[in-house]
Order: structure tokens, then C-alpha cells, then sequence
């Protein structure tokens, strides 16, 4: 008895060990892994594969028969990823039983396996649109356990000899189906936020455009991409001209929406490779990787024209203009180029506002 429990414990060890692992990697990778066919083989295989390792460490009954968890990895790829993927796991995962042999108890496995998977199917799509995870959960475990008992207590002929059994199985498969779930649904959440601050955390929550930190990221990438192919590299250091009387006019709320219109302005006047950003307050920037002098400054007359002609609607009744002054850099002409850009930027403020100084 002891021993059983002490078998399936390890069962779920390998489970929960192999589970982090495999999600870890996953969302790691996980823009090619969005492709069904390429989550068809990677998350099937994976799955397959870990059926197989939880049937090496399985336990042995009677002289042929088998006991151990595969039907999980089946379980959890229906229920996070896909039906595909999980026929494939299941199929992988019939092949590895039929390698240890055929016979009865290998049949009869693979007919465990497959009504399992098409309950499963059952179950998720016929569970309604509000069903939680644990409850299809429960449903899953449930029935595989009672074709699981059913099926092992008509191949071995005696309830008696096997019942201890099926009551660890019962217990450690349930325990190893709801913590692989929450383990997963866990992990699955927690790497979706981290996901999440770590892009929080490179906007400007007004704009939407990238913020400082992301500008000083990007460009110093860029820069040294540049320096070791010899490309161009221009910037352009944007301020609005006169944005305080514009909140001391309008209200902060009313500058508030030139700032959002401007990033569109922005966006739309530039490259698509091109990286906007707000650097801070009213100062915007775009970075134009692999683009000479002249052309950062007809972009930057282009820029400067378009707002000039630009119409901020303020509220539904209330439109207003704008002008922007702007500094143009280029490396390998401009060594310092942020400071050098800046620089521009006051000599524009200096000659008059509303023009591009290079
Ligand atoms: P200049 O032509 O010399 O650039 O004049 P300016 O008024 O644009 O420059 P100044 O530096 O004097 O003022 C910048 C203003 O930008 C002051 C500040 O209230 C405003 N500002 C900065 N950040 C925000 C913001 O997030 N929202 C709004 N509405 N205003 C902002
Ligand atoms: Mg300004
Ligand atoms: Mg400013």
C-alpha cells in the first residue's frame, strides 16, 4: 500500500516537474507557438512525450498491466491549448504502450485512452460557455477514473486484488489532475503579467507611443547597429511651441489631447519602422534608422508642415492649431547625437519657433 502511494507520488513529481518546465519553455517561445501547426507538433510531441516518461515510472500490477498518469498530458492540452494537439499527444502516447508489447492489457489501455480523449472532447465542448476550468476538470478526472476502474477491474477479473489500488489511484489522480491545472492556469497567468509590466513598462500611458525608457533602450540598440554596419542614423527631437499657453488657454485636459492627436500625427507622417516616442511632457522623438541627413530633414519639414496644417479638435466645438520646432542629428556626421539633436532644437526655439533646425 505504501509503496503504491510511494509509486504514483513519484508519478506526480515528474508530472509537476516536467509540467513547469514545458510551460516555462512554452512561453518563452510563445509567438511561434500561437500557429496551430506548429503547437500541433511542438505541444503534441511535448505531451506525447510526457505521457511516455510518466509510463516508464509506472506500476506494475498483475504481470502486464500498467498504472501511472498518462492520461494527463492528454487532459491539460485539451483543456489550455487545443483538441489537435491533444490527439496528437494521445496518439504518440498509444504507440509508446503498444512498444512495451501487445497484449490484453496494452489493448485494453489503448481503448482506456481512447474513450478517454473523446470524453474529454465531450466534455469541453458540451460544458456551457460559463463552465470553469476546475469543474471540466472534475469532469475529465471523474469520468477517466471510472473507465479507467471499469476497464482494469474487467481485465483483471477480481475487484478484490485490485482495490487498494484503484482507491491510491483514485486519490493521487485526482490530487495530480487539479494541481497540474492550477499549476499551469497559475504559471500561465503569472507569465501573462510579467508579459504585461514588462510592456507597461516600456509606453507612455497617454500616447500609447514608447516612453523614455524604451526610447533610450531603442536607440542605443540602433546606435550600435549602425556603428557595426556602417548605416546611417538620424534623429529628430520635436517640442511644441507654446504648449503651456495652450493648457493655460484650453485646460490641462484640452493639452492633454493635442499630446494623443500629436502621436498620431506622428505615426502617421513617418516610417513604418520608424520609432516614435514621447520622451517627456510636450518633447516627442522619432528615431529613422538607416536614413541620411537630407532625408531626416525632409521628413522633419514633412512633420512640421503636417502639424502646422494640422486641425486639434479639442471638444466637439473648439479646434485649435499648433507648431513644433524640431532638431535633426545624423550619425557617422554627429558624434553625441541625443545632445547634439537637442541642441538644434533650442537653436530652433531661438530663431522663432515652427521650424526644423539641422
Ligand atoms: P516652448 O515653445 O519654449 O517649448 O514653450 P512651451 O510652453 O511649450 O514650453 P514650456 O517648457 O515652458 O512648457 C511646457 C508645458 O508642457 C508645461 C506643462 O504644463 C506642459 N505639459 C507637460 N506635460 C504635460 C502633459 O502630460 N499634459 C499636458 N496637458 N501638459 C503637459
Ligand atoms: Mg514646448
Ligand atoms: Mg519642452
Amino acid at each position: 500500500m505504501c509503496r503504491l502511494f510511494e509509486k504514483l507520488f513519484v508519478n506526480l513529481c515528474v508530472l509537476f516537474t516536467l509540467i513547469f518546465v514545458y510551460v516555462q519553455l512554452r512561453s518563452k517561445f510563445n509567438i511561434k507557438l500561437k500557429k496551430p501547426t506548429v503547437s500541433l507538433v511542438y505541444d503534441g510531441i511535448a505531451g506525447g512525450v510526457l505521457g511516455i516518461v510518466l509510463m516508464y515510472f509506472s506500476i506494475q500490477v498483475a504481470d502486464v498491466t500498467k498504472v501511472d498518469l498518462r492520461y494527463l498530458p492528454v487532459m491539460l492540452i485539451l483543456l489550455f491549448i487545443g483538441t489537435y494537439p491533444a490527439l496528437v499527444c494521445a496518439v504518440i502516447i498509444i504507440i509508446g504502450r503498444l512498444s512495451y508489447g501487445i497484449n490484453e492489457s496494452s489493448i485494453a489501455s489503448i481503448v482506456i485512452m481512447i474513450l478517454a480523449f473523446l470524453a474529454f472532447v465531450v466534455i469541453k465542448n458540451v460544458t456551457r460557455e460559463g463552465t470553469g476550468l476546475y469543474s471540466k476538470s472534475l469532469y475529465m478526472i471523474l469520468t477517466y477514473n471510472l473507465i479507467f476502474s471499469t476497464i482494469s477491474v474487467f481485465i483483471i477479473g477480481d475487484f478484490q486484488r485490485i482495490h487498494l489500488l484503484l482507491i491510491n489511484f483514485w486519490c493521487v489522480s485526482f490530487i495530480g489532475g487539479f494541481v497540474s491545472v492550477w499549476f499551469i492556469d497559475y504559471q500561465r497567468k503569472s507569465n501573462e503579467l510579467l508579459k504585461r509590466y514588462e510592456e507597461e513598462a516600456a509606453i507612455d500611458f497617454l500616447t500609447g507611443l514608447n516612453n523614455v525608457r524604451k526610447f533610450n533602450q531603442v536607440w542605443s540598440t540602433l546606435l550600435t547597429n549602425a556603428k557595426q554596419k556602417n548605416e546611417r542614423l538620424s534623429l529628430l527631437i520635436i517640442d511644441i511651441d507654446y504648449f503651456k499657453s495652450v493648457n493655460d488657454t484650453y485646460g490641462h485636459p484640452a493639452g492633454d489631447k493635442v499630446l494623443i492627436e500629436l502621436g498620431n500625427v506622428l505615426t502617421n507622417t513617418t516610417r513604418s519602422f520608424d520609432v516614435v516616442s514621447r520622451n517627456g511632457g510636450e518633447e516627442f522623438s522619432v528615431i529613422l534608422p538607416d536614413c541620411p541627413n537630407h532625408q531626416a530633414v525632409d521628413i522633419a519639414e514633412r512633420i512640421r508642415k503636417s502639424v502646422e496644417s494640422h486641425l486639434f479638435e479639442i471638444s466637439p466645438t473648439e479646434i485649435i492649431q499648433i507648431t513644433v520646432s524640431i532638431g535633426v542629428a545624423t550619425y557617422p556626421i554627429n558624434e553625441a547625437i541625443v545632445d547634439i539633436a537637442d541642441q538644434r532644437l533650442y537653436e530652433a526655439k531661438r530663431l522663432g519657433r515652427n521650424r526644423v533646425c539641422y
